[in-house]
């Protein structure tokens, strides 16, 4: 068995979210590093649960990830109504940062956001000492997929962070997954904007205080479609949660 089977899942509206905190959930992607498997990783916040209850196939892919992490302060509180032990955030964005720091003798490749955006984030980190072996923004086209597969399966880097948005980094990541050498593939929506400065973090305050998702709303109000979402997530919790 390994390590991500042992853990125990507790479902949101049918999506199963691994109950750990946030120093366990690294300590479980550094194990990652220590195998041969490569381990799909998806960070759902409630407008993705949200997702999931239009799509099936979507539902089904965070079903079969190997972890399952709870981005957003929705999540949490979702979890505290429906007495569920998931009482801490992991936002992607962050541990996969703080991966990528701890992990420094891992390389990873970069696959999402715009092409000027990618490549400033995969120097950015390798500034930081981290070891890119590649990047490709996350705009091609389908017959340029196959040359981006060549790739990341020649390069055989231990991390593969996925910025494509849901549900496409999570489509690409299930389709492409056992097919690729890599330990841990990161579905992290917008961490390769943020990593490359592009996209400002919520100020800490705010993110104390559960408040990031107006400060993406704030500084992004073309997300305020999608956000309609965040109160059908607080109506479908108190509905059909407990069910
Ligand atoms: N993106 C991409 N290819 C696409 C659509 C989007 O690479 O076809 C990128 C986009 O540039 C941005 C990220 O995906 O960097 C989406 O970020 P967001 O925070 O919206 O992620 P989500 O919350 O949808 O996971």
């Amino acid at each position: 068995m390994n390590t991500s089977e042992k853990l125990e899942r507790f479902k949101i509206l049918e999506v199963p979210f691994n109950g750990i905190g946030y120093r366990a959930a690294l300590d479980i992607l550094l194990e990652f590093l220590r195998t041969d498997k490569n381990h799909l990783v998806v960070t759902p916040n409630p407008e993705a649960v949200m997702l999931a209850q239009r799509n099936s196939e979507f539902l089904e892919i965070l079903n079969a990830a190997d972890l399952v992490l709870p981005d957003a302060i929705g999540i949490i509180l979702a979890a505290k109504w429906l007495n569920l032990p998931i009482n801490e955030r992991v936002p992607g964005c962050d541990i996969t940062q703080d991966l990528l720091k701890l992990a420094k003798n891992s390389s990873c490749y970069l696959l999402g956001a715009a092409p000027t955006i990618a490549e400033k984030a995969a120097h950015n980190l390798r500034q930081q000492g981290v070891n890119v072996t590649g990047f490709r923004d996350g705009y091609y086209t389908p017959e340029e997929e196959p040359s981006i597969i060549a790739e990341i399966q020649a390069l055989k880097p231990d991390i593969l962070i996925l910025g494509m948005g849901m549900p496409r980094q999570e489509n690409w990541a299930f389709r492409h997954c056992q097919n690729l050498p890599c330990k841990i593939t990161l579905c992290v929506g917008g961490t390769i904007d943020i990593v490359a400065g592009n996209v400002k973090r919520a100020p800490k305050i705010m993110r104390k205080a559960g408040l990031e998702w107006l400060y993406r709303l704030a500084t992004n109000p073309s997300r305020a479609k999608r956000m309609l979402d965040l109160p059908r997530f607080v109506g479908a919790v108190i509905l059909r949660g407990k069910r």
